[in-house]
C-alpha cells in the first residue's frame, strides 16, 4: 500500500471509478472536482471542488497536502488541467499519470466526419442537414450561436449561457447513462438529420451513435485535442495498480 495522499485531478466515471478501488485498497485518496456542475455525481473518499490558481496553485497544493502521486483523470477534452498537471507534477518531481478512456471508433455502416474542432463542425453541419442534434456540451456551444438557419435540439447537463444558443433550438438538460432505443426515440421525435458529438468515448453516451448508425444519419464527430506525452493507462483498475505499485 501507498503512503501518503493521491490526488485524482476528475469531473469523469473513470475518476470516481479510480477513487472508489483506491479507498477500497486504503489508499488516502483526493478526488479534485473544477466545480462547473452544478449537483455532480461524488467519488469515495476526500473530495475538493474548484481551481488550484494554475501551475503554481496546483504545485503549493501538491505540497501542503504532501500528495505522492497524481492521476490526471479529468475529460478528454479538459485541455488545461492536463497542461497544468503536467507542468507542476515535472517542476516538483510529483508520479502522474493519465486516466483516460478510449476514444471511439467508426464501425460499419456509420457516416462519420472527424473535425479538428468545433468552430469547424459549426461550420460543417448546415452542409448536412437542418435538424442538428447538438450533444457536444456547454463549452465551446458559442461556436453555433451564429447558425440562425439550422435548427438544434441542445443537450447539456447544466444550463449553457443563453449567449451561446443558436437562435433556432430546443434546450434538453439531462445526464447520461444513456440507452440505445431513447436516443433513438429522440431522433425520431425531433426529426434530427444530423448528430454532433465530441470524441469523448466511453459507455456512458455512446448510444447516440448507435442510434444514428442504426438510422444511417451523418455524424460530426470532434477530435481529441492534444494533451500532455505522460504516461498513460485507459482504465481504473489498471490506474490503481499504478498508485499501488508507487
Ligand atoms: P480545463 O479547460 O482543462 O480547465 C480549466 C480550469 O479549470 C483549469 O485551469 C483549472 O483551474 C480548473 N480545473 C479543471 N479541471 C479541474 C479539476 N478536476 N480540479 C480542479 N480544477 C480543475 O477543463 P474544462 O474543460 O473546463 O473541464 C472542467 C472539468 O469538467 C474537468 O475536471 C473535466 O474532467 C470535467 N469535464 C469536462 C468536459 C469537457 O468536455 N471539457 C466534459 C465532462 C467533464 P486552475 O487553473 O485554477 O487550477
Amino acid at each position: 500500500m501507498t503512503a501518503g495522499r493521491v490526488l485524482v485531478l476528475g469531473g469523469t466515471g473513470e475518476a470516481r471509478d479510480l477513487a472508489g478501488l483506491l479507498v477500497a485498497d486504503g489508499v488516502p485518496v483526493t478526488s479534485s472536482l473544477a466545480g462547473r456542475v452544478a449537483r455532480p455525481r461524488l467519488p469515495a473518499g476526500e473530495v475538493r471542488v474548484g481551481g488550484f490558481g494554475g501551475v503554481d496553485g496546483l504545485r503549493a497544493y501538491l505540497r501542503e497536502r504532501a500528495v505522492r502521486a497524481v492521476v490526471d483523470a479529468t475529460h478528454p477534452f479538459a485541455e488545461r488541467i492536463g497542461a497544468n498537471a503536467a507542468r507542476a507534477c515535472a517542476v516538483d518531481g510529483v508520479p502522474l499519470l493519465r486516466l483516460a478512456r478510449p476514444g471511439w471508433t467508426e464501425r460499419p455502416g456509420d457516416r462519420w466526419h472527424r473535425v479538428p474542432d468545433l468552430p469547424t463542425a459549426a461550420a460543417l453541419v448546415s452542409d448536412l442537414g437542418a435538424r442538428v442534434f447538438l450533444t457536444s456540451g456547454r463549452q465551446g456551444l458559442g461556436a453555433f450561436a451564429g447558425d440562425a438557419t439550422t435548427w438544434f435540439l441542445v443537450r447539456t447537463v447544466d444550463p449553457p449561457d443563453p449567449a451561446d444558443l443558436p437562435p433556432r433550438h430546443e434546450l434538453l438538460l439531462d445526464r447520461g447513462p444513456y440507452r440505445r432505443e431513447g436516443e433513438g426515440a429522440l431522433l425520431d421525435a425531433h426529426r434530427i438529420d444530423v448528430l454532433v458529438t465530441k470524441d469523448s468515448g466511453g459507455a456512458l453516451t455512446v448510444a447516440k451513435l448507435d442510434a444514428a448508425r442504426e438510422r444511417g444519419l451523418p455524424v460530426v464527430v470532434v477530435d481529441r485535442p492534444q494533451r500532455a506525452a505522460v504516461e498513460q493507462v485507459t482504465d481504473a483498475a489498471t490506474a490503481a495498480a499504478w498508485v499501488l505499485a508507487r
